[in-house]
């Protein structure tokens, strides 16, 4: 006997669920949302918002603390009241959820939020425990699973005893660490590194891989540690953490493996941050036959339905490049399928622009050089150093620089913009790409003086000349 029966079950409050149970619900089918944690998923209570929010602090505290390099001098005593700044952040998440919530029930009337964990007990139907003592079972004709990834900790002697921290519960922290090791120099490695060596702490930024943002051109990794080591953030590569150990005084102690032999490194906090793992392994996917990699993530086609007729999944739990605006689009795949007529929209093909909120930040789209080489596809390449930038020399922003490779179509294939406003720019050339201009549509532009864009009229003159 179940307890509900609905058309559509989702799992996970994520980016994608959250707007698919709306346009369920106003398509007229019965909907059950069902969320373990807090409505809103990663994105919004200890994912983007959080940490966009608390770099907001630290880029306004390197403002000051900097001030003087642009003729101003802060009078006064300058501190960083790291309980304020969190409280700022918390009062966002409390006002974002507060909005989410009233956006899905009672707004729809076909929408019901149940909270607590749920898990398969067969193909379509699913145990949701609400409390302790109570579970309640849900049988749907479709179900879609949007339940995340959870910070993935690596095997490493003594970690696990030491009272590590994640990217989830460093977001609370209410005192500036007075040197915070993080292991991973990912984009979540470097805007943590970042933010915290402006809040005032000692940073020291450990991973496996030569470069930091393994996956970006060597230029781009190369310009972004620059940056955060003119900043004072200690980078230490090609090494691999063989024990973790706590000492009385509560600092942590990490030995590490490095080419030049075992080295310590002593820190009063300890972030985490090698990646992610998907939550499935407390799905019950076994009562499902669903399959997944080797990884537990869950395998789908590209209209993001899994084998298992009429159970789809969608967001960061399939795999592939986790990022909001992805798992947003997901939710349009899965949308137009079911509830459109017309051409069907494919999450196999599709743009993938993404940004590293760092100070140079990063936004990148398309493909990159490497890529392009890899992939033996014909190129140019237009690279120009921000300083250059008509704008750059009035801000005192200099840092970065800006690459745009096109085809021999002289369509542009990929960009990369590392710099001041990057993400902003690399929209510009993300739409240029979508209604595939050639560059010299874009070569006589009048751009407004002096916006930071004018900077590509630099990048096309540049290309002309190859
Ligand atoms: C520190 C950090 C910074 C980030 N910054 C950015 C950024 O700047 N830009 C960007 O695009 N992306 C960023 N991301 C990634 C982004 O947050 C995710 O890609 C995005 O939120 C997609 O999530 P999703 O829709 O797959 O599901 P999620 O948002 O992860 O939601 C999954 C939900 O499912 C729930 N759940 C899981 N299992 C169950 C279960 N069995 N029963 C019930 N509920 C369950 C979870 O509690 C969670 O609420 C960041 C991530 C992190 C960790």
């Amino acid at each position: 006997m179940s307890d509900y029966t609905c058309d559509a079950l989702i799992i996970g409050s994520g980016q994608a669920g959250n707007p698919l149970a709306k346009a369920l619900a106003e398509a007229g089918r019965t909907v059950i949302l069902v969320e373990e944690a807090q409505l809103g998923g990663s994105c919004l209570n200890y994912g983007c918002v959080p940490t966009k929010t608390l770099l907001a602090s630290a880029t306004r505290a390197h403002e000051v603390r900097t001030a003087d390099t642009l003729g101003i001098r802060p009078s006064g005593e300058f501190a960083v009241d790291m309980p304020a700044v969190i409280a700022r952040k918390d009062a966002l998440l409390a006002k974002s959820r507060q909005s989410l919530r009233d956006s899905l029930a009672p707004e729809h009337q076909n929408i019901t939020v149940l909270h607590g964990h749920a898990a398969f007990t067969g193909p379509k139907q699913v145990q949701v425990q609400e409390t302790k003592t109570r579970a309640s079972i849900i049988v749907a004709k479709q179900v879609f699973i949007n339940t995340g990834t959870r910070a993935a900790v690596p095997e490493v002697p003594g970690l696990a005893e030491t009272g590590f921290l994640t990217t989830t519960e460093l977001l609370d922290v209410q005192e500036v660490p007075a040197h915070l090791i993080i292991l991973g120099g990912g984009y979540i490695g470097l805007e943590y590194g970042q933010m915290y060596r402006r809040f005032g702490s000692q940073v020291t930024i450990i991973d496996t891989g030569e470069q930091v943002l393994e996956r970006e051109d060597d230029d781009v990794c190369q310009a972004l540690q620059e940056a955060l080591e003119q900043e004072g953030i200690e980078f230490i590569l090609q090494a691999k953490a063989q024990s973790v150990a706590r000492t009385a005084g509560g600092q942590y102690s990490l030995a590490l493996a490095t080419q030049q032999g075992t080295r310590h490194v002593h820190g009063s906090h300890l972030l985490v941050a090698t990646g992610r793992q998907p939550n499935t392994d407390q799905l019950g996917l076994e009562t499902t036959g669903i399959k997944t990699d080797e990884k537990g993530y869950i395998q789908v086609n590209s209209q993001l339905e899994t084998n298992v007729k009429g159970v789809f999944a969608l967001g960061d739990v399939h795999g592939g490049p986790q990022f909001t605006h992805l798992s947003y689009d997901d939710f349009r795949v899965v949308r137009d399928y079911l509830l459109h007529q017309g051409p069907r929209r494919s999450a196999k093909q599709r743009p993938l622009p993404y940004c590293v909120f760092t100070d140079p930040a990063l936004g990148r789209i398309g493909l990159s050089e490497t890529q392009a080489k890899d992939q033996k596809i014909d190129y140019r390449v237009s690279k120009i150093p921000v300083r250059i930038i008509s704008r750059a020399q009035q801000t005192g922003e200099s840092a970065g620089f800006w690459k745009v490779l096109v085809g021999p179509d002289d369509r542009i294939l990929g960009a990369a913009i590392v710099g001041p406003e990057a993400g902003e720019i690399m929209t510009m050339l993300q739409i240029a790409m979508a209604g595939r201009l050639r560059y010299q549509q874009l070569q006589n532009m009048v751009i407004a003086h002096p916006v930071w864009a004018e900077g590509l009229n630099v990048v096309w003159r540049e290309l002309a000349k190859k």
